[in-house]
Order: structure tokens, then C-alpha cells, then sequence
């Protein structure tokens, strides 16, 4: 069997872990650099995987951003700073002389969450997380779908409301743009002040503010759309909704009862994302064996 070390590239942190029949054997973490440079990210990215290297057999990277052949590209730019098209896979080979393949992180998550489920019938799934964004990946019948410029399911740029807000990525209305914990936080601002966030409009409803209860529906009506959407387009099975808001306190009942409202051909089974924090690490080394084990039949 074959060892990966597998890494997670997130806008706060970097995880590395060895990852052996799928169970994490060694793991570490640091702070992802705030300056946004190539040179030092990779200089974090060498600190962290060159040690870790000598024990593994294949590099699995999950990523934030877009991930177009190995490079990394983002929806919204300013995400990503100076790291805008940087050569991920190339780098990350070369630092650890080791075959390297790299994915989208909501991605692997999905492949987690999918590999998770306890219904083994379940063909085709997406997983959504509501979090800082809004992320999803999507499994049609058995494979994860990426896509030949990696863009496959970042349904969180879909259509929610033609004259919303505009979006980080250009587009107006995008279900991020209503939906996220960011986008809740923002319209918080008119009733509790600036630099409220999604957390604090979150409590707000739970304690019973029918302003903050207004705004979170407004979410969770936006991401039951979403999830109609996507059963009509990919007939799935099952959707795991993940993230910060994703599972926070009733968020899923109110997302399942705007789907009730909805033809029964629209709705999936709904339930709690399972894989938790690793998700990433998990998810990214459990594809690239399966790819592994695919070219080869
Ligand atoms: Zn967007």
C-alpha cells in the first residue's frame, strides 16, 4: 500500500498528513503566510512537507482556488493576491521529488464526505459548505467531478437572486453572495452595527430577532434553491451540508423545510456533513489512490 502525504492549502492554514489505507498516521499544521507571496508560500510549504516527504510514496494537495492543471487561479482574485497562477503542482514536485496531484479542497472534502456515507447505494451527492464562502462538490455516479479546467462544482457562484448583491467573482447575485456567513454578517450591519458578522446575526436569530431571522432564512432559502437546482440538473441522491453555518443550530430543519415546499423530484436526502476538519486531507489522498487504481485497470 502505498503512503501519501497528503495537504490541505487553506487561507489560515497549511495541514500535512501521511495518510496510510485511508487512517492519518502523522499530521502537522501551520499558518498559511499572510503576505500572499510565491516565495513564501513556498518556503512554508517546503518547512512543512520536505520532512514528511522521505515517508511518503505520492503528494495529494487540496486547495483553495481553482485549480487548472496544477495551477492555482481564483474566481475572485483578490482572494488569492500575489499567488494568483501559481504553479502549485510543479512547485510542490519539485520541493519533494515526489508525483504530486492536486484538486480543489471543496473537492476532496466532497470525496470525503462521500466515501462517509453510510448508504452505499448513493450514487451521486453534492457536498455544500456554508462557511466564510459558500463550496460544494459533486459526485455523479460514483466519480468526483472536476473538470477539465477544475472548475467543476463551485455551485456556490449559481444564481440565487439576479438583483442581489455583487459577488467576489464579478457575477451579481451569486447564492455566496446571500448565502455565506460573510454575505450575513454584511446585511447584520444595518441592524447591529458595523463590522458585525455572521456570528453575531447567527445568535441574534437564535435568541429570537425576527431582523437576524429575516437574514439567515434568506440563506437558507437560497441554498434549498441551490440544492433543487442540483438534484433536477445531477439526480442526486444525497446532499452533506457542511461549514461553520452549514451546522450551526437549526440551519439544515430551516433548509429542509424550504425544500418540503419544493416538488418531491427536487429533494434529495439532506444531512450533516460527517468528515469534519480533515475532510481535505482525507478526501484528496482517498481520490488520488482511487485514480491510481482506475489507470491502471
Ligand atoms: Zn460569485
Amino acid at each position: 500500500m502505498k503512503t501519501y502525504l497528503a495537504v490541505d492549502i487553506g487561507g489560515t492554514k497549511l495541514a500535512a498528513a501521511l495518510i496510510s489505507q485511508g487512517l492519518i498516521i502523522e499530521r502537522e499544521q501551520i499558518s498559511t503566510p499572510s503576505s500572499q507571496s510565491p516565495e513564501a508560500l513556498s518556503d512554508a510549504l517546503a518547512a512543512l512537507l520536505v520532512p514528511l516527504a522521505q515517508k511518503a510514496d505520492v503528494v495529494a494537495v487540496a486547495s483553495t482556488g481553482i485549480i487548472n492543471n496544477g495551477i492555482l487561479h481564483a474566481l475572485n482574485p483578490a482572494n488569492l493576491g500575489g499567488l494568483n497562477a501559481f504553479p502549485l503542482q510543479a512547485v510542490i514536485a519539485e520541493m519533494t521529488g515526489l508525483e504530486t496531484v492536486v484538486i480543489n479542497d471543496a473537492q476532496a472534502a466532497a470525496w470525503a464526505e462521500f466515501q462517509a456515507l453510510e448508504e452505499q447505494s448513493s450514487t451521486s451527492m453534492a457536498f455544500i459548505t456554508v462557511s466564510t464562502g459558500v463550496g460544494a462538490g459533486l459526485v455523479n455516479q460514483g466519480n468526483l467531478l472536476v473538470g477539465a479546467r477544475g472548475i467543476a462544482g463551485h455551485a456556490g457562484h449559481m444564481l440565487a437572486d439576479p438583483t442581489g448583491p455583487q459577488c467576489g467573482c464579478g457575477r451579481i447575485g451569486c447564492v455566496e453572495s446571500i448565502a455565506s456567513g460573510t454575505a450575513i454578517g454584511r446585511e447584520g450591519e444595518a441592524f447591529f452595527g458595523k463590522e458585525t458578522t455572521g456570528y453575531d446575526v447567527y445568535q441574534q436569530f437564535l435568541a429570537g430577532n425576527q431582523d437576524a431571522e429575516r437574514i439567515v432564512r434568506r440563506s437558507a432559502k437560497a441554498i434549498a434553491n441551490l440544492i433543487a437546482d442540483l438534484t433536477i440538473s445531477l439526480d442526486l441522491d444525497v446532499v452533506t451540508l457542511g461549514g461553520s453555518v452549514g451546522l450551526a443550530e437549526g440551519y439544515l430543519n430551516m433548509v429542509s423545510e424550504y425544500l418540503e415546499a419544493q416538488p418531491a423530484v427536487y429533494r434529495p436526502k439532506v444531512i450533516p456533513a460527517q468528515t469534519g476538519a480533515d475532510a481535505g486531507l482525507i478526501g484528496v489522498a482517498s481520490w488520488a489512490a482511487n485514480q491510481a487504481t482506475k489507470s491502471k485497470s
